[in-house]
């Protein structure tokens, strides 16, 4: 090769790494305006990471029920316009000043606590799910339903190399509260799972490592989710508002059905825990407080923290936990949406970007 030739050979790729740049100054991105309507498909220009900030390409971001509730207008603080979604695995793109923890192209994922202040009391405490001013990823903050997103580098979690991108992303949120509710749930043997969605599915597979007996609970005539239950160990799988064969020691509601509160404390043994692992839950209906008595209690779980992130995602590839993923095309969220609130997605719907 001539001298002349190596010139021009580079000129080349120099203009051509210019068009990419140039490309990449605005992405796709489906936007939330208003409760009630659907997203809306927008070209905008492609945010700059500030300082401790990483721009993400997002590969993939899983669709939860909590994006639900907040385009269905049952969350009512979201930013607006607001891109949602809080289950982001991608690549890092650019990094804001003094990003240290992770290198260009590193495959991170972003959960759905974007930012907690560090100096509260509940900061202080170690409880940072509880932070009086955090941020939620896909609700107060952009998330990741779009070709990029920008992130906290220290919000952001390392994804074992043992999940693919689509498979990755119901970690973030389905995985991690996931397991946050059963931290909760003590360590009984006999567990209720009331909602087979994709927390469940995740949840059953960390049981059943946990060698506990998982009672799985469905939508009535849901049979298809009851096999599903059962092909993941459940010992036993039956209609919501069925009592189990055995009395149980805690459950776990992930259905956003009110009801089912006190449908899971006639369920569960004295001294047993009833814990909702939801955001959002129509209102609970009065209930005989004998049902309440020797010692049986019922309590919430909010957000997630970094350990929580941490101690999940070294475990799951030990357990192996695998997750059953519908992927869709980013453009399609309104028909991942809708079959998500339809009960209509085994596993966890995923938006992939390419
Ligand atoms: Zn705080
Ligand atoms: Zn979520």
């Amino acid at each position: 090769m001539s001298i002349g030739e190596d010139v021009l050979w580079t000129i080349e790729d120099a203009l051509q790494k210019h068009h990419r740049t140039e490309y990449i100054q605005t992405m796709r991105a489906m936007i939330f305006e208003k409760a009630g309507q659907p997203l809306r498909l927008a070209e905008l220009p492609t945010p700059h990471p500030g300082a401790g900030q990483v721009l993400i390409r997002v590969r993939a971001c899983a669709a939860c029920r909590t994006d639900l509730h907040v385009v269905d207008g049952e969350l009512t603080q979201p930013k607006l316009p607001l891109i949602p979604g809080h289950e982001i695995v991608g690549t890092v793109e650019q990094k804001g000043a003094g990003v240290e923890r992770f290198k260009i192209g590193d495959r991170v994922g972003v959960p759905w606590l974007g930012w907690t202040c560090g100096v509260c009391a509940f900061c202080f405490a170690g409880r940072e799910n509880l932070c009086d001013q955090a941020r939620f990823t896909g609700y107060t903050v952009d998330g990741g339903y779009a070709d990029y997103t920008i992130a906290d580098q220290c919000f952001c979690f390392s994804i074992p190399d043992f999940y693919n991108d689509t498979e990755a992303a119901p970690l973030m949120c389905a995985g991690l509260i996931g397991y946050r509710s059963l931290v909760k749930a003590g360590e009984g043997k006999r567990l209720g799972i009331y909602g087979f969605g994709a927390a469940a599915h995740i949840v059953a597979q960390v049981a059943k490592h946990q060698k506990r007996e998982i009672y799985a609970f469905t939508r009535q005539g849901d049979d298809e989710a009851k096999k599903f239950a059962v092909t993941l160990g459940a010992a036993w799988a039956g209609g919501s508002n069925q009592l189990p064969p055995v009395k149980l020691d805690a459950a776990i509601i992930f259905a956003p059905a009110g009801d089912l509160v006190p449908q899971a404390l006639r369920a569960v043994n004295k001294g047993g825990i009833v814990v909702c692992g939801g955001i959002h839950m129509s209102d609970i209906p009065s209930f005989p407080y004998s049902i309440l008595w020797e010692e049986r209690a019922v309590c919430s779980v909010a957000n997630l923290t970094r350990r929580d992130g941490e101690e999940f995602l070294a475990l799951a590839p030990r357990v192996p936990v695998r997750t059953e993923v519908q992927a869709f095309p980013l453009q399609e969220a309104n028909e991942a949406l809708a079959r998500l609130r339809s009960g209509r997605i085994q596993g966890a719907a995923v938006l992939v970007t390419d």
